[in-house]
Protein backbone atom coordinates (compact mmCIF):
# COMPACT_ATOMS: atom_id res chain seq x y z
CA UNK A 1 0.00 0.00 0.00
CA UNK A 2 1.94 3.25 -1.25
CA UNK A 3 1.44 6.69 -0.15
CA UNK A 4 -0.61 9.47 -2.18
CA UNK A 5 -3.84 10.64 -0.05
CA UNK A 6 -5.51 9.05 2.82
CA UNK A 7 -6.69 5.19 3.05
CA UNK A 8 -10.00 6.23 3.80
CA UNK A 9 -12.59 2.73 3.79
CA UNK A 10 -13.78 3.16 0.35
CA UNK A 11 -9.69 3.55 -0.90
CA UNK A 12 -8.16 0.52 0.90
CA UNK A 13 -11.38 -1.59 -0.27
CA UNK A 14 -10.37 -0.77 -3.57
CA UNK A 15 -6.63 -1.39 -3.81
CA UNK A 16 -7.20 -4.46 -1.61
CA UNK A 17 -9.84 -6.06 -4.01
CA UNK A 18 -7.36 -5.15 -6.86
CA UNK A 19 -4.49 -6.67 -4.83
CA UNK A 20 -6.54 -10.11 -4.29
CA UNK A 21 -7.78 -10.39 -7.90
CA UNK A 22 -4.31 -10.23 -8.59
CA UNK A 23 -3.45 -12.63 -6.00
CA UNK A 24 -5.72 -15.10 -7.05
CA UNK A 25 -7.60 -14.71 -3.74
CA UNK A 26 -11.45 -15.98 -3.96
CA UNK A 27 -13.72 -13.43 -4.01
CA UNK A 28 -11.51 -10.44 -3.53
CA UNK A 29 -13.99 -7.81 -2.62
CA UNK A 30 -15.79 -9.66 -0.43
CA UNK A 31 -12.78 -10.74 1.24
CA UNK A 32 -11.81 -7.33 1.54
CA UNK A 33 -14.63 -6.20 3.55
CA UNK A 34 -14.54 -8.97 5.83
CA UNK A 35 -11.00 -8.35 6.71
CA UNK A 36 -11.69 -4.48 6.66
CA UNK A 37 -14.71 -5.52 9.18
CA UNK A 38 -12.60 -7.50 11.30
CA UNK A 39 -10.06 -4.74 11.63
CA UNK A 40 -12.19 -1.96 12.51
CA UNK A 41 -14.26 -4.38 14.74
CA UNK A 42 -17.63 -3.43 12.90
CA UNK A 43 -19.93 -5.15 11.01
CA UNK A 44 -19.63 -5.08 6.91
CA UNK A 45 -22.38 -3.10 6.09
CA UNK A 46 -20.89 -0.02 8.76
CA UNK A 47 -18.04 0.41 6.44
CA UNK A 48 -20.47 1.99 3.76
CA UNK A 49 -21.42 4.38 6.18
CA UNK A 50 -18.31 5.85 6.77
CA UNK A 51 -16.87 5.24 3.89
CA UNK A 52 -14.75 8.30 3.32
CA UNK A 53 -13.10 8.11 6.90
CA UNK A 54 -9.31 7.72 6.88
CA UNK A 55 -8.37 5.10 9.16
CA UNK A 56 -5.62 5.69 12.08
CA UNK A 57 -2.78 3.78 12.11
CA UNK A 58 -3.40 0.73 14.51
CA UNK A 59 -6.40 0.05 12.62
CA UNK A 60 -4.04 0.14 9.39
CA UNK A 61 -1.07 -1.91 10.94
CA UNK A 62 -4.01 -4.65 11.27
CA UNK A 63 -5.83 -4.71 8.24
CA UNK A 64 -2.20 -4.70 6.58
CA UNK A 65 -1.03 -8.10 8.48
CA UNK A 66 -4.17 -9.02 7.39
CA UNK A 67 -4.53 -8.56 4.39
CA UNK A 68 -0.35 -9.75 3.69
CA UNK A 69 -1.56 -13.49 5.60
CA UNK A 70 -4.42 -13.76 3.45
CA UNK A 71 -2.82 -13.66 0.04
CA UNK A 72 -0.02 -15.94 1.34
CA UNK A 73 -3.17 -18.28 1.56
CA UNK A 74 -4.36 -18.23 5.08
CA UNK A 75 -8.39 -18.98 4.77
CA UNK A 76 -10.53 -15.58 5.53
CA UNK A 77 -12.28 -17.69 8.31
CA UNK A 78 -9.15 -18.14 10.72
CA UNK A 79 -8.59 -14.29 10.20
CA UNK A 80 -11.47 -13.10 11.47
CA UNK A 81 -12.37 -16.24 13.45
CA UNK A 82 -15.86 -16.62 12.45
CA UNK A 83 -17.77 -17.86 9.08
CA UNK A 84 -21.71 -17.88 9.10
CA UNK A 85 -23.44 -20.80 8.95
CA UNK A 86 -27.67 -21.41 8.12
CA UNK A 87 -27.64 -17.82 9.58
CA UNK A 88 -25.70 -18.09 12.70
CA UNK A 89 -22.12 -17.28 13.40
CA UNK A 90 -19.66 -19.95 14.38
CA UNK A 91 -15.75 -18.98 15.84
CA UNK A 92 -13.62 -21.42 13.67
CA UNK A 93 -9.96 -21.55 13.97
CA UNK A 94 -7.26 -24.03 12.69
CA UNK A 95 -8.65 -26.71 15.22
CA UNK A 96 -11.45 -27.11 12.55
CA UNK A 97 -12.70 -27.40 8.97
CA UNK A 98 -14.29 -24.14 8.00
CA UNK A 99 -18.07 -24.70 7.56
CA UNK A 100 -19.40 -24.71 4.11
CA UNK A 101 -22.25 -23.23 2.22
CA UNK A 102 -22.92 -26.38 0.54
CA UNK A 103 -22.87 -28.04 4.11
CA UNK A 104 -26.18 -26.19 4.70
CA UNK A 105 -27.69 -28.51 2.70
CA UNK A 106 -26.89 -31.49 4.74
CA UNK A 107 -28.10 -29.91 7.49
CA UNK A 108 -31.90 -29.19 6.14
CA UNK A 109 -32.25 -33.22 4.90
CA UNK A 110 -30.97 -34.03 8.59
CA UNK A 111 -33.59 -31.41 10.24
CA UNK A 112 -36.13 -32.13 7.82
CA UNK A 113 -36.04 -35.85 8.66
CA UNK A 114 -35.74 -35.30 13.13
CA UNK A 115 -38.92 -35.74 14.05
CA UNK A 116 -40.13 -33.33 16.95
CA UNK A 117 -38.62 -34.65 20.45
CA UNK A 118 -36.66 -37.22 18.29
CA UNK A 119 -32.76 -37.60 18.51
CA UNK A 120 -29.81 -37.06 16.34
CA UNK A 121 -26.55 -37.88 15.92
CA UNK A 122 -23.36 -35.76 14.56
CA UNK A 123 -20.49 -37.84 13.36
CA UNK A 124 -17.37 -35.96 13.25
CA UNK A 125 -18.87 -33.24 14.08
CA UNK A 126 -15.56 -30.62 14.08
CA UNK A 127 -16.98 -26.61 14.37
CA UNK A 128 -20.14 -28.04 15.64
CA UNK A 129 -22.17 -26.44 12.45
CA UNK A 130 -24.28 -29.37 12.45
CA UNK A 131 -24.86 -30.65 15.84
CA UNK A 132 -25.30 -27.56 16.81
CA UNK A 133 -27.57 -25.84 14.24
CA UNK A 134 -29.75 -29.12 14.39
CA UNK A 135 -30.09 -28.63 18.09
CA UNK A 136 -31.14 -24.66 17.38
CA UNK A 137 -33.66 -25.76 14.48
CA UNK A 138 -35.06 -28.58 16.21
CA UNK A 139 -35.30 -27.14 20.13
CA UNK A 140 -37.22 -30.39 21.30
CA UNK A 141 -34.80 -32.71 19.94
CA UNK A 142 -31.74 -34.37 22.19
CA UNK A 143 -28.54 -34.22 19.79
CA UNK A 144 -25.24 -36.18 20.86
CA UNK A 145 -21.98 -35.16 18.88
CA UNK A 146 -18.67 -36.89 18.99
CA UNK A 147 -15.62 -35.85 17.20
CA UNK A 148 -12.12 -38.08 17.83
CA UNK A 149 -10.17 -34.56 17.76
CA UNK A 150 -10.15 -33.27 21.26
CA UNK A 151 -9.04 -29.65 19.75
CA UNK A 152 -12.04 -29.58 17.33
CA UNK A 153 -14.73 -30.16 20.45
CA UNK A 154 -13.23 -27.30 22.72
CA UNK A 155 -14.62 -25.15 19.59
CA UNK A 156 -17.53 -27.02 19.35
CA UNK A 157 -18.44 -26.43 22.94
CA UNK A 158 -17.44 -23.08 22.50
CA UNK A 159 -20.21 -22.49 19.77
CA UNK A 160 -22.94 -24.51 21.63
CA UNK A 161 -22.30 -22.24 24.56
CA UNK A 162 -22.47 -19.34 22.59
CA UNK A 163 -25.09 -19.74 20.40
CA UNK A 164 -27.20 -21.50 23.11
CA UNK A 165 -27.25 -25.15 21.78
CA UNK A 166 -27.65 -27.98 24.36
CA UNK A 167 -25.50 -30.87 22.73
CA UNK A 168 -23.96 -33.62 24.35
CA UNK A 169 -20.61 -33.19 23.37
CA UNK A 170 -18.34 -36.84 23.41
CA UNK A 171 -14.85 -36.84 22.21
CA UNK A 172 -13.94 -40.26 20.69
CA UNK A 173 -13.54 -42.28 17.47
CA UNK A 174 -16.60 -42.12 15.56
CA UNK A 175 -19.37 -44.60 17.68
CA UNK A 176 -17.32 -45.39 20.40
CA UNK A 177 -18.59 -42.38 22.83
CA UNK A 178 -21.91 -44.13 22.40
CA UNK A 179 -23.37 -45.88 25.63
CA UNK A 180 -25.07 -49.56 25.12
CA UNK A 181 -28.12 -49.43 23.17
CA UNK A 182 -28.34 -45.64 22.43
CA UNK A 183 -29.98 -45.21 18.91
CA UNK A 184 -31.08 -42.16 17.37
CA UNK A 185 -33.83 -41.25 14.20
CA UNK A 186 -31.08 -39.43 12.26
CA UNK A 187 -27.23 -39.57 12.21
CA UNK A 188 -25.71 -37.11 10.31
CA UNK A 189 -22.82 -36.81 9.21
CA UNK A 190 -19.66 -34.55 7.46
CA UNK A 191 -16.98 -36.74 7.67
CA UNK A 192 -13.64 -36.46 6.28
CA UNK A 193 -14.04 -38.13 2.54
CA UNK A 194 -11.27 -36.50 0.57
CA UNK A 195 -9.05 -39.36 -1.21
CA UNK A 196 -5.79 -39.25 -0.05
CA UNK A 197 -4.04 -38.84 -3.68
CA UNK A 198 -6.30 -35.53 -4.12
CA UNK A 199 -5.06 -33.82 -0.83
CA UNK A 200 -2.23 -32.31 -2.62
CA UNK A 201 -4.37 -30.65 -5.59
CA UNK A 202 -6.64 -29.25 -2.81
CA UNK A 203 -6.92 -25.38 -2.99
CA UNK A 204 -4.07 -23.72 -0.41
CA UNK A 205 -6.90 -22.44 1.74
CA UNK A 206 -7.83 -26.10 2.26
CA UNK A 207 -4.51 -27.16 2.53
CA UNK A 208 -4.34 -25.26 5.74
CA UNK A 209 -7.26 -26.56 7.42
CA UNK A 210 -6.81 -29.93 9.42
CA UNK A 211 -5.60 -32.78 7.50
CA UNK A 212 -7.74 -35.15 10.12
CA UNK A 213 -10.69 -33.59 8.78
CA UNK A 214 -10.52 -33.92 5.32
CA UNK A 215 -8.77 -36.68 4.75
CA UNK A 216 -10.67 -40.54 3.84
CA UNK A 217 -7.99 -42.70 3.03
CA UNK A 218 -6.47 -44.52 -0.18
CA UNK A 219 -10.34 -43.93 -1.67
CA UNK A 220 -11.63 -41.59 0.27
CA UNK A 221 -14.33 -43.74 2.17
CA UNK A 222 -12.51 -45.13 4.59
CA UNK A 223 -14.59 -43.19 7.60
CA UNK A 224 -17.98 -43.44 5.33
CA UNK A 225 -17.28 -47.11 5.19
CA UNK A 226 -17.31 -47.46 8.40
CA UNK A 227 -20.52 -45.05 9.34
CA UNK A 228 -22.28 -46.88 6.75
CA UNK A 229 -22.01 -50.02 8.03
CA UNK A 230 -22.22 -48.84 11.89
CA UNK A 231 -25.52 -46.96 11.02
CA UNK A 232 -27.61 -49.80 11.02
CA UNK A 233 -27.22 -51.10 14.47
CA UNK A 234 -27.65 -47.15 15.88
CA UNK A 235 -30.65 -46.10 14.26
CA UNK A 236 -34.01 -46.50 15.46
CA UNK A 237 -36.94 -48.30 13.36
CA UNK A 238 -37.76 -45.71 10.46
CA UNK A 239 -34.08 -43.58 11.04
CA UNK A 240 -32.38 -41.65 8.06
CA UNK A 241 -29.24 -41.71 7.90
CA UNK A 242 -27.18 -38.01 6.09
CA UNK A 243 -23.81 -38.28 5.05
CA UNK A 244 -22.15 -35.42 2.87
CA UNK A 245 -19.99 -37.12 -0.05
CA UNK A 246 -17.56 -36.23 -2.66
CA UNK A 247 -18.97 -35.87 -6.14
CA UNK A 248 -17.07 -38.74 -7.10
CA UNK A 249 -18.44 -41.00 -4.73
CA UNK A 250 -22.22 -40.98 -6.74
CA UNK A 251 -22.75 -44.38 -7.58
CA UNK A 252 -20.42 -46.04 -4.72
CA UNK A 253 -21.61 -44.36 -1.32
CA UNK A 254 -25.53 -45.14 -2.56
CA UNK A 255 -24.51 -48.64 -3.22
CA UNK A 256 -22.85 -49.02 -0.03
CA UNK A 257 -25.94 -48.13 1.87
CA UNK A 258 -27.99 -50.14 0.16
CA UNK A 259 -25.46 -53.05 0.62
CA UNK A 260 -25.53 -52.26 4.62
CA UNK A 261 -29.28 -52.81 4.51
CA UNK A 262 -31.10 -49.36 3.81
CA UNK A 263 -34.15 -49.68 2.30
CA UNK A 264 -33.41 -46.47 0.25
CA UNK A 265 -30.39 -44.71 -0.36
CA UNK A 266 -29.89 -41.61 -2.86
CA UNK A 267 -27.53 -39.20 -3.80
CA UNK A 268 -28.63 -35.49 -4.06
CA UNK A 269 -27.19 -32.38 -5.44
CA UNK A 270 -26.60 -29.14 -4.97
CA UNK A 271 -27.68 -26.14 -6.85
CA UNK A 272 -24.67 -26.31 -9.51
CA UNK A 273 -25.67 -29.59 -9.87
CA UNK A 274 -22.98 -31.09 -7.88
CA UNK A 275 -23.75 -34.66 -6.11
CA UNK A 276 -23.27 -33.34 -2.36
CA UNK A 277 -25.12 -35.49 -0.14
CA UNK A 278 -26.61 -39.18 0.35
CA UNK A 279 -30.03 -40.09 2.25
CA UNK A 280 -30.34 -43.29 2.90
N1 LIG B 1 -15.92 -30.24 1.06
C1 LIG B 1 -14.60 -30.20 1.62
C2 LIG B 1 -13.66 -29.60 0.61
O1 LIG B 1 -14.06 -28.71 -0.09
C3 LIG B 1 -14.20 -31.55 2.12
C4 LIG B 1 -14.81 -31.76 3.42
C5 LIG B 1 -14.67 -33.14 3.94
O2 LIG B 1 -13.75 -33.90 3.67
N2 LIG B 1 -15.61 -33.47 4.72
O3 LIG B 1 -12.53 -29.90 0.51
Amino acid sequence: MSDGGAWTTLRLLAWTQEFFGRKGVDAPRLTAELLLAHALRCERMRLYLDFDKPLGEPELAAFRDLVRRRAEGEPTAYLTGRRDFYGRPFLVDARVLVPRPETELVLEAARDALPEGGAALDLCTGSGALGVSLALERPGARVVATDLSADALAVAAENARALGAAVDLRQGDLWAPLRAGERFDVIVSNPPYVPRGELDTLPREVRREPRLALDGGPDGLSLLRRIVEGAPARLAPGGTLVLEMHEGHLELLPRLCRDAGFAQAEARRDLAGLPRLTVA
